[in-house]
Parts: C-alpha cells; structure tokens; sequence
C-alpha cells in the first residue's frame, strides 16, 4: 500500500503515530503543506523553515523526499491522488478549532473518493476530551490535572518506524516546491539574526536541549523557575510548538531519568505538571474555541480599554521605562522566547498599568514568539487578564519594581538585555529613576536620553485598575 502522511505541527520522526502505523504498511509518501489562510507569526515562521529543513534532510537520508507544497490543502491532496495510486493518507490529530474543522471536511472528502483516512492522537498526553463526570471541561487546572492522572496513562512513545520510500519513477511525476521559495525567512531588515545563538531547531535539537536540561536544570527546577537569570527551566516550548520532540517523550525520558535518580522526585513532578498546564490550554482550547478572542469571563467583555498606541508601542519596543518590562520585550524580540516569570510581568503591565487590550498582547506574543501556540498564548493571556478559566484575581497585579527585586535580585537578567543599565547598581537597576544625579553620572546614563523614563506611575495605574474592577464587580 501506499501512504500519504501528511505532516503539520509534528516535525519529526520519532513518536509519530501517523508515520509508525503508514510505514507497517508499505511505502510512504511524507508531505508538507503550507496553508496560506493559516495565521502564523513571523518568527514562528522563521523556526518552521528551520524545522522543514531539518526534517527534510532526515527524510532525505532514507531515500524519501519531504514534498512541499503551498495552497489549499484538500486540493493538493486531491492532485497528488489524481497524479498516483494512493490507498490512503494519514495524519495526527489537530486540536485547534480550525486544523479540526479542516481535518473533519478534508476526511470526508478523500473518503467519499474511497480512501482509507486514518487519523492518530495528536500531540496532548491524554487528548483534550477530558470531562467531568457531570459532562462539563475542567475550568480550574488542580481537579483537571488530578482527573488526569488518576484515570489516563500516558502512551508509550514509539520509536522511528522503517521508512520505504515510494518507487522512484512515481515519485518522479510527483513536484515540490523548494522551501527557499516560501521566503518564511525575514528579508530585509533581519530581525532574526541573533536566533542562531540561542536554538537549534530541528529533531535532534530537541532532545539535545532535553537531556541538557534533564541532567542541569532539573536539580533546582522548582525554585530556579521563577528566576529568569537562571537556567533552570527546559527551553523546549519551541521544539514542542513544532513537535519536534512529542510531550509523550518529554513524559518517558523524564521518568526514566527519575528512575535513576529518585532524589529528584518532587523537582521531576514539578516539571511534568508544566507540562500539565500546556495540557490544560488545549483543554481549554477544545472546549472554548473562542478562548483567542472572547473572555470566558462575560463580565470582562466591555472592559474599558484605552489602548494608547504609543504606549503600546513603548511595550513592543521594550522602552516603556521599567526595566524588568523592557528587559522581557528585549529578549522576546531578539531571541524569539521569553521567560515564564517575565511574560506574566510583562503581561500584566500591559493590561494593568497601560489599559491595553490583552488581545493586543497576544497578537504581538503570536508574531513574536518562536514558540506560539494558539492554547498556551490565549490561556495564558486570559490567565493574567483576570478573565480566563483558572485566572489569576483581576486585583492581583504584579508591582514591576518588587517582582524585579525579588525575581533577579542582583539584575543579572536586567544587565543581559539592557546593556545600558549595566553600570548601575543593584540597588538602582530595578527603578533608574530613583538614583540620585551623580550615581547616575556615573553610571553614564543620562534618563529620558539612554533609557526611558517611566512611561506610567505604577501606583497611580493601580489604583486607576483596581476602581475599574469594582466597577465590573457591581454590573455583574
Ligand atoms: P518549562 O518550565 O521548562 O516547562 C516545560 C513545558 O511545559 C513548556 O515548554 C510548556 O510546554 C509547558 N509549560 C510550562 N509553563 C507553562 C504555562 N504557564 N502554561 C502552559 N504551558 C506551560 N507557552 C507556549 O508554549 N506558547 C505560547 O505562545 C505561550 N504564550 C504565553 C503568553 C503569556 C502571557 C504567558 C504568561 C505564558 C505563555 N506561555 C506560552 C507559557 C510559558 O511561558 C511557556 O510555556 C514557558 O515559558 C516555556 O518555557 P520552557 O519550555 O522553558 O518551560
């Protein structure tokens, strides 16, 4: 028999039930399709052609070319199968709202020509149906979690199939695009310049990072989460945003890790309830699919935006004055990824100091982030507006000042992306503005000049939060 696999968000050979299953049963023919109407972000896209590349050479090692092909997926289906004798396509699963819509009609019309269309579990631990036992999604993450612990296990991840390639004289009548035509890279100017310091995409990439990460980060993973100075966290949401690496692998390969060390029990638990919270956006995702855009809270929908562009901008930019803020947007911005402590900071200063619609936030996180995924961003930006599921309370709002303090206590990470603090001390790095002229002097910084004055006064845009809040309270 002969294969389709259709390739998407699972760059990768190993722990592909799609590729397994097809490749038990004959030859295989590994496609790519670039979906024009698909919304990606810009630096999403830079990774993707990376990931292509990558998978591509791997394929192209066992004699089977990656076809790449742009358009409309059901079409370009259609005409390989017109072009060949094709049995059937295979594929893992999408859960997002459109990849499903897609995925249902696309089944229905290969079927109704007499192809087998077979479909795998996607890239969840457990798949996102997850119900209470009245019915209803888990809306708070605890129960949700525990619920899937107690009653799922997670599937053994399967190892890289024997691949047999098409005949050649049929793959010969089938085209591909070349990837460089795609243009997925920035032209000018190259704003993506300095990604190759921090990643390596592709498959290897990511198993590379998981056993660096397993063998140093682990060991104070609970703590040295919350410090962005650190490298204490996995770096993997790129690698699994493009499944490179599956959360079934990270699951096993963290277990057995753990088998040979048990002192690291309660870190590797930790680890893999994160891993929890991805799990519980693509619930979420599932069962809210208006999560990107709608507040699940409805008292959330007048919300009395102000969505100042300038101020929005100063955000972007990383010039809004509090450097813990500007040193997140910076790292975002040159190296495609932000640390988890920094995003709820810079987050919640967007919505709460700045009155800017958090769906402005996100839409700047989904083009700016190397590892956008459309249920961690929503989740999570619902999650510091105070209007998602398992939120956080409207009133907490983070103080940018006191979160820096505490977070990087010495401003390591602050002299990392602000190089033009770096001369401060500690004690001034967290708020410039309260350095006396002459540290200042000699830090050689010149406020309003090198760096930004604050473009807010926290305290005052508290307050200004908080009454807006008791106002939504009392119309509910
Ligand atoms: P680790 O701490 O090593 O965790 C391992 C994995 O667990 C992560 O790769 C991720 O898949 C998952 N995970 C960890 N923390 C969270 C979390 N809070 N929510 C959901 N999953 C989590 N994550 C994305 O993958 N894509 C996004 O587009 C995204 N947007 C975000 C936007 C905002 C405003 C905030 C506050 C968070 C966002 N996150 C997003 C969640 C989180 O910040 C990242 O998953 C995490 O920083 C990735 O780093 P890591 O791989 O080193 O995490």
């Amino acid at each position: 028999t002969v294969t389709i696999v259709w390739f998407r968000r699972d760059l990768r050979l190993t722990d592909h039930p799609a590729l397994w299953e097809a490749a038990q049963e004959g030859a295989v023919i590994p496609l790519y399709i670039l979906d024009p109407h698909e919304s990606s972000g810009a630096a999403e896209l830079w990774w993707r052609h990376q990931s292509l590349h990558k998978l591509a050479e791997s394929l192209a090692a066992l004699r089977l070319p990656l076809l790449l092909r742009r358009g409309d997926p059901l079409q370009i289906l259609q005409e390989i199968i017109d072009t060949i004798a094709v049995d059937g396509v295979a594929w893992n699963r999408r859960y997002d709202p459109r990849g499903m819509a897609q995925d249902t009609a696309i089944k229905a019309d290969l079927q109704a020509r007499g192809l087998s269309v077979r479909s795998f579990p996607g890239d969840c631990l457990v798949e996102p149906w997850l119900h209470h036992h009245d019915q209803q999604p888990y809306k708070v993450f605890t129960p949700f979690w525990k619920s899937l612990m107690a009653r799922f296990s997670v599937a053994p991840a399967l190892p890289q199939a024997d691949l047999q390639p098409l005949a050649p004289e049929l793959t010969q009548q089938l085209s591909s695009e070349s990837l460089s035509s795609w243009q997925l890279l920035p032209q000018q100017p190259d704003w993506a310049s300095r990604f190759p310091e921090f990643w390596e995409p592709g498959e290897s990439g990511a198993h590379i990072r998981l056993h660096a990460f397993l063998e140093e980060g682990l060991l104070n993973y609970s703590k040295g989460r919350d410090f962005p100075a650190q490298p204490s966290v996995s770096r993997l949401s790129p690698y699994l945003a493009h499944g490179e690496i599956s959360p079934r692998q990270i699951w096993q390969e963290t277990q057995s890790h753990l088998a040979n060390h048990p002192e690291l029990a309660a870190q590797g638990e930790h680890f893999l309830r994160e891993l929890g919270w991805r799990e519980f956006s693509w619930h979420l995702l599932f069962h809210f699919p208006n999560l990107p855009d709608t507040p699940l809270r409805p008292e959330f929908a007048d919300f009395p935006w102000q969505n100042n562009e300038k101020l929005l901008y100063a955000w972007q930019r990383g010039q809004t004055g509090y450097p813990i803020v500007d040193a997140g947007m910076r790292e975002l911005w040159q190296s495609g990824w932000m640390h988890n402590r920094v995003r709820m900071i810079c987050a919640s200063f967007l919505i709460k100091d700045l009155f800017v619609d958090w769906r402005k936030g996100e839409a700047w996180f989904q083009d700016t982030l190397l590892d956008f995924d459309e249920a961690n961003n929503s989740a999570s930006w619902q999650w510091v507006a105070g209007s998602g599921a398992d939120a956080a309370p409207y009133f907490r709002i983070f103080n940018p000042v006191l979160q820096s303090e505490k977070f990087d206590p010495q401003g390591d990470y602050l002299r990392r992306w602000l190089p033009e603090l770096a001369a401060l001390p500690d004690r001034y790095i967290h708020q410039p503005w309260m350095a006396e002229a002459n540290i200042l002097a000699q830090a050689k910084i010149s406020l309003g000049v090198d760096y930004p004055l604050p473009t807010v006064d926290h305290a005052q845009a508290r307050q200004k939060a908080l009454d807006v809040f008791q106002n939504l309270k009392k119309k509910t």
